[in-house]
């Protein structure tokens, strides 16, 4: 059987490298990165950066299993391509002791047996003095297994071991599907594609190829970086996922190497949700920078968390996260020779070969 699969981000790459690797002919269709996103009038990605958290630890069963799960696997992904992307810098999950976010990681914790250090009050400083917790603040520390991904060389690789395993990869942009007749057709900008079935897994650009809308919910997403010097002392910062007492839920990445040579320590998490309700402003947003506001509100909540940070050099970068209403990824069948995988809800780059490995699953029946 052959597949074509739409969309070389995390899901995608992760689906066409199960799918080659359990027999079937695949392709695997995507642009690349565009080099200049300011002037760019084709489709984005929520994956072009260098730095995801990943994790065991979640308050939801459920992204936990599928982060688990493709952990487990990240070392067999790096060695079949050759191309690595996970650095195990330990992961810190927080908020406030004695409520429901924090109650839920715990039950979480116990019931896959997670192995994770609890730290509070003095304990917690002392462990980790770059950052001021308020009073009351409980956190989980996984120090193995857990820290960041580079999505970008996660994707290489997944593309790679997908390559090695038969799949043809064409870079090319999806416009338009054909899968009512007797096998699907994909027409892109660079030549049609013919194959037994399609796996639609684009992310935010899902909608502009179903026959009928999914339900996806796409949010303008604004992340802020701080540039850093190699000898600021954060040789030991976790990445950090932390509920505040106010209800924000912003995440830090440590210092990471971006491509202009210059290390980052990243904040994200939006104070508020700005839904983009058209392609084209989806593609605005890309354009635009991202929003000068909210980068103002991260640096706050940083120059808060971490007053020794040096915040002096920062800039902003957009993005965009796809939810479903149940907060959970859309992979099913749409037809006879329709399936897709969308919808990562803002964590569905550490879990995406999972996400992969079931629509695969879903795809090839
Ligand atoms: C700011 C930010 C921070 C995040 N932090 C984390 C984190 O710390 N940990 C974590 O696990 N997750 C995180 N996420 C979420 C994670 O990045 C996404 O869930 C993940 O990238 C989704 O993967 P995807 O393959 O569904 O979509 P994408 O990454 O968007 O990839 C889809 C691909 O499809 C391609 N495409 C689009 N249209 C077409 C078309 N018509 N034809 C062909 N190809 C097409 C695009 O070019 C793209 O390469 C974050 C997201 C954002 C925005």
């Amino acid at each position: 059987m052959t597949i074509a699969v739409i969309g070389r981000g995390p899901i995608g790459s992760a689906a066409a490298r199960h799918l080659a690797r359990a027999g079937h002919g695949v392709v695997l269709i995507g642009p690349g990165e565009p080099a200049d996103k300011g002037t760019h009038k084709g489709v984005f990605a929520s994956h072009w950066d260098e730095g995801r958290i990943t994790r065991a630890l979640d308050p939801d069963p459920f992204w936990s299993a599928v982060s688990r799960a493709s952990i487990a696997r990240y070392a067999e992904i790096e060695a079949e391509s050759g191309i690595d992307f996970f650095t195990e810098s330990g992961a810190l999950i927080a908020g406030p002791a004695d409520g429901e976010f924090m109650r839920s990681v715990a039950a979480v914790q116990a019931e896959a047996g997670i192995a994770a250090e609890t730290l509070t009050g003095a304990a917690l400083a002392a462990r980790f003095p770059c950052f001021a917790f308020p009073e009351g603040i409980e956190a989980r520390y996984e120090p193995r297994g857990a820290g960041h991904v580079n999505p970008r060389r996660m994707v290489a690789a997944q593309t790679e071991s997908a390559r090695r395993a038969g799949a043809e990869v064409m870079e090319a942009t999806a416009l338009r599907l054909e899968t009512s007749g007797k096998h699907a057709r994909v027409i892109t900008d660079a030549g049609d594609v013919t194959a037994n079935r399609v796996l639609v897994a684009n992310g935010g650009w899902a909608n502009t190829l179903l026959p009928a809308p999914l339900p996806l919910a796409v949010y303008a997403r604004t992340i802020a970086f701080f540039a850093q010097a190699p000898d600021a002392g954060l040789g030991d910062m976790p990445t950090l996922v932390y509920r505040t007492p106010a209800g924000d839920v912003p995440y830090l990445l440590p210092p990471i190497r971006y491509p202009d040579g210059r290390l980052y320590v990243k904040i994200g998490g939006d104070p508020e949700d700005t839904r983009l309700e058209t392609p084209e402003a989806v593609g605005d947003w890309f354009r635009s920078g991202g929003s000068a506001t909210v980068g103002d509100q991260l640096r706050r909540l940083i120059e808060g968390l971490m007053p020794a940070l040096d915040t002096s050099a920062m800039h902003v970068e957009p993005c965009v996260t796809v939810f479903t209403p149940e907060d959970r990824p859309a992979i099913r069948r749409l037809g006879p020779r329709l399936a897709v995988a969308v919808a990562g809800c803002g964590r569905g780059a550490k879990c995406a070969d999972e996400l992969g490995r079931r629509a695969a699953e879903v795809v090839a029946g």
